[in-house]
Parts: C-alpha cells; sequence; structure tokens
C-alpha cells in the first residue's frame, strides 16, 4: 500500500512524531515549522527535543497549512517542516515540496488522520522525508494505541531503530496490537472508499446549509482519508449562535460532532514559540472549527447521511432561540 522501504512500528502517532525529529537530527535550538492549526502533540513534540516550533498559517478555504506561508517563517536555524493532513484535507503537497528541496529542508508528513489516503497521486506520508500513522483508540485503524513511521532514508530508519530498539524495544507495538491490526489493514481501502464516496455526498447535502462549509480539496488526483470530516463554521451568520452551542445542539440530536483543535499559538505562551505571521486564519479556524467523527461516513443508508442535513437546518431554523433559550430545552 505504501510501497516504502523501511517501516517502523512504534507505541504511538505521538511517539513517532518525536522519533521522526530524532531520525532527522533535529536538537536543542533548532527551528521547525508547522501550522498554527495543529495537532497539540506535533508542537509538544518539538519542545521535548529542546526545538523551537515556528507556527505557520493555514489556507483561508482548506484550513491546512498554507505553502505560502513557509517562506516568511524560514531562517538558517529552521531544520525541519512537519506539516499534516486534517479533518479530510490536504496539505498542498507539491508546494510544500518544492519550497522544502529549494531550501534543503526536510519534511515530516503526519497521516495520522488519513491511511491509506491518495494526496496529488501518491499515498498519504510518502511525499515527505518521513510519514507518519497513528493507530490510536478512535482512529480509522486502532489497536487502541500505537503508531507507525515510515521512510525511504536509510539514513533516518537507523537513526529511528537507535532509540526505538535499545537493547529491548523502547517504544513497542506489540505482536497482540498488530495482531488487531492486519484485518483492518485488509479493509481498510474498501473502507476508504466508501468514506470518500459519502464524504462527497455529504458536501453536497451541506450546500443547503447556509453558514456551514466543508473544507475545500486543493489537489486533484486524489482521496483523502476521514478520520474526521472538517467544517468551517461562519459564525457571522447563525443570529448569536456559537460554534460550541451548534455542536452541542447536534450532538442532542444525535450527531457526533465536536469543536476541532484549539490553534497552538493560542494555547501556548508566546516564549514557546515563534511565529512571523499575523495567523489570521488560524484565529478563524481555532473558534470556528467543527469536526464531524468517522463512523457515521461509513454509512451504507443514504438517510443517515441526511439525518446530519435535518439536523444542521432545524437548528439552523432556530439558531436565535437555540443561543438563547428561554429557560427550556431545545
Ligand atoms: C491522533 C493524531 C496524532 C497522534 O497520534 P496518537 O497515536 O494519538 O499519539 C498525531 N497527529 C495527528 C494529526 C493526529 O490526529
Amino acid at each position: 500500500m505504501l510501497a516504502v522501504e523501511y517501516v517502523i512500528p512504534c507505541a504511538s502517532g505521538t511517539v513517532a512524531i518525536e522519533l521522526a525529529l530524532r531520525g532527522l537530527k533535529v536538537g536543542p535550538g533548532d527551528e521547525v515549522l508547522l501550522s498554527a492549526y495543529d495537532f497539540k502533540g506535533n508542537f509538544q513534540n518539538i519542545l521535548t527535543i529542546g526545538a523551537v516550533p515556528v507556527l505557520v498559517d493555514i489556507g483561508e478555504r482548506d484550513w491546512q497549512l498554507d505553502a505560502a506561508d513557509l517562506t516568511a517563517a524560514v531562517t538558517a536555524r529552521t531544520k525541519a517542516i512537519l506539516v499534516s493532513h486534517l479533518h479530510g484535507g490536504m496539505v498542498a503537497m507539491p508546494a510544500v515540496m518544492e519550497f522544502a528541496r529549494e531550501h534543503e529542508l526536510p519534511v515530516i508528513e503526519d497521516a495520522c488522520q488519513m491511511p491509506g489516503a491518495i494526496v496529488g497521486g501518491r499515498p498519504a506520508g510518502t511525499w515527505g522525508d518521513v510519514g507518519v500513522w497513528s493507530f490510536g483508540g478512535s482512529k480509522l485503524l486502532t489497536a487502541g494505541r500505537g503508531g507507525l513511521l515510515y521512510t525511504n532514508r536509510a539514513d533516518i530508519a537507523q537513526r529511528v531503530h537507535l532509540y526505538a530498539h535499545r537493547g529491548n524495544e523502547s517504544y513497542p507495538l506489540s505482536e497482540l496490537q498488530a495482531a488487531v491490526l492486519l484485518p483492518q489493514l485488509d479493509a481498510l481501502e474498501r473502507r476508504n472508499a466508501i468514506r470518500a464516496t459519502n464524504a462527497r455526498q455529504l458536501r453536497d447535502l451541506l450546500l443547503t446549509i447556509t453558514g456551514l462549509h466543508p473544507l475545500t480539496e486543493s489537489l486533484t488526483d486524489s482521496q483523502p482519508g476521514y478520520y474526521k470530516f472538517g467544517l468551517q463554521f461562519e459564525t457571522a451568520l447563525w443570529d448569536g449562535l456559537t460554534r460550541d452551542r451548534f455542536a452541542q445542539a447536534m450532538r442532542a440530536e444525535g450527531i457526533a460532532l465536536d469543536a476541532g483543535f484549539r490553534s497552538l499559538h493560542r494555547i501556548h505562551s508566546a516564549r514557546r514559540f515563534r511565529t512571523a505571521s499575523l495567523l489570521r486564519e488560524a484565529d478563524r479556524a481555532d473558534e470556528q472549527v467543527l469536526t464531524l467523527h468517522h463512523p457515521i461516513l461509513l454509512t451504507e443508508s443514504p438517510a443517515e447521511l441526511q439525518q446530519i442535513v435535518t439536523a444542521a437546518k432545524k437548528i439552523r431554523d432556530h439558531a436565535a432561540e437555540v443561543a438563547h433559550p428561554k429557560g427550556g430545552c431545545l
């Protein structure tokens, strides 16, 4: 499926990212570029090894790392770029790789949210120097915990082995976990295809809801994975209803909808990171990302997708009342 030279299973996606950074010899004082809207553990991994996260803004319609914003962020201290494909969106890898080549920087590609996805004609995680998967509890492939790192570079694999096998395995994925994963791996391609078809369908259905925009896809020849299906909640168009109150009302209707990540610059002291941007879109994402959890996207019944839209319409039609309930419930 990946067609890569070296595959190293480990304890979690978080550990895999840490090992990838170590495999690239990122160390104290080095800078790593990453999106200001990303998984918190990625930021913390950079701090763990003594490096400095440098935050880059995201694109306006897809809310993925904006390759055009890398130029402002790069310095002589930059040692690596870390990109994550999030919420069914895809980072523009051709542009990122062009920038990386120009500056001779390695790229870690976090595909934890989309194992088996195709991004611009290639398996997610194989554009970069190192790719990473997670087998965490709620992920598309799960062993309760676990992760995977893959690369075509022998030097990276060798250095990662030094950390991951210190006499015994230091960050192991157990045989028992692997046994749980194998049948899931067999089903992955088929399930990804079903999820992608349903995601397309859902996108079309959601066009009827004002103020709710699925993240756009920027790359052709792709089939994203959907650990979460991401949406932009355009706060100004909801009669005072907040994103969080909307998500709560949707959950009351039985829809597994949640707020997304917090943007990294908003939950960490400015002493911990550097940025060269205003992070305007990351500010918006912090307040407006909604994520739909993946199980619904395996449905074989169009009626179940319609239920999501019906619930959103109902809340939309009563937005002011939901925002300011008169002592009653929804
Ligand atoms: C889940 C996730 C991780 C980390 O995976 P764990 O196995 O939970 O440590 C890393 N990056 C992203 C984007 C994720 O969604």
